[in-house]
């Protein structure tokens, strides 16, 4: 296989986790003893999580000149990511998250999504270009604008390049992409939701497999479904549904499980790997990553990744 390199489209936040007994409910507050502060935002860790697995990664999103940013992108950096292509806007916060997590592993989240509104097309299209020579997938997520969401999946089928779009959450631009033929990765209520779009044409009802074999023949693309707990659907055109169970995992924290998965599914399309090993790889990885509190810390390197599949 070749080196592969991935454009990451995204979001960027700072994730301040709190670990409390449970989840609170409207107006009451809970105290845990935990607080932290981590790398978050599904585009950025995604890119966290394509780079740990071995690709070439270049990052795009939007950060504010601001201390948040600037940790942001050298936490970024760190990981060997390139980050010249993240704009960084004056007078707009860096994103923030804020995370309760619960004993089980369940979380809450409410972002402030601050710079990430002001990701435009040609921030994407620059980025794109520039990593064209040696690109071998692009993966986008839709906390960011419209516009840059659709220029990633408009640029990469204009080019013939692999695209995961990651509908999280799903905003109206995704129905508007569907024709674009993008590999798509819904969780169960992302597909849900998905399914509505395409239910004009005919009903889908509420089983997934049904759901997603039905989005599947729409786009004439693969639809794979993470299930959590559960594992992973693979459905693609012209070939059976394939489930992949879940890997044994240790659950602390299942934010960036998602993130993981699509990181590490881009970084092995790029490498030019078929659709199902490729997704087996991810959902190891995916596993993986819910034994640690905080989005980047449980994701794993290529070593704990081959030493998780052996
Ligand atoms: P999202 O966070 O986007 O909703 P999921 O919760 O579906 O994503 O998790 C993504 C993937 O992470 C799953 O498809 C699976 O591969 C892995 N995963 C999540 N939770 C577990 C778990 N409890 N045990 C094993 N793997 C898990």
């Amino acid at each position: 296989m070749s080196t592969p390199s991935v454009v990451v489209v995204g979001a960027v936040n700072v994730d301040l986790v709190v670990t409390a007994p449970r989840l609170p409910r409207p107006g009451e507050t809970v105290v845990g003893p935990a607080v932290g502060r981590h790398g978050g935002g599904k585009g950025a860790n995604a890119a966290v999580a394509a780079a740990r697995a071995g690709a070439h990664v270049r990052y795009v999103g939007a950060v504010g000149d601001d201390d948040f940013g600037r940790d942001a992108l050298a936490e970024l950096r760190a990981e060997g990511i390139g980050v010249a292509d993240v704009a960084v806007r004056p007078g707009v916060a860096t994103g923030v998250a804020l995370i309760v997590v619960d004993e089980s592993g369940e979380n809450q989240i409410a972002v402030g999504a601050g710079a990430n509104d002001r990701v435009t097309a040609g921030d994407v299209r620059a980025a794109i270009e520039a990593a064209l020579p040696d690109l071998g997938c692009v993966l986008v997520s839709t906390e960011i604008p419209a516009a840059a969401v659709r220029a990633a999946v408009e640029i990469a089928a204009g080019e013939g390049i692999p695209c995961v779009l990651n509908p999280a959450p799903v905003t109206p631009v995704v129905a508007d992409l569907l024709k674009y033929g993008p590999l798509l990765t819904p969780n169960a209520g992302e597909l849900a939701t998905l399914s509505e779009a395409v239910r004009n044409e005919r009903p889908l009802g509420a089983d997934v497999q049904v759901q997603a074999r039905g989005l599947s023949e729409h786009t004439g693309a693969a639809v794979v479904v993470t299930l959590g707990g559960d594992g992973v659907l693979v459905v693609a055109p012209d070939s059976a549904t394939e489930h992949l169970p879940p890997r044994p995992a240790t659950v602390r924290d299942t934010t960036g499980a998602g993130d993981t998965f699509n990181g590490v599914l881009a970084a092995r399309l790029a490498a030019g790997e078929a659709l199902v090993p490729a997704v087996r790889v991810a959902n190891a990885a995916a596993a993986l990553s819910v034994a640690a509190v905080g989005a980047r810390d449980g994701m794993p390197d290529e070593p704990a990744i081959r030493a998780a599949l052996d």
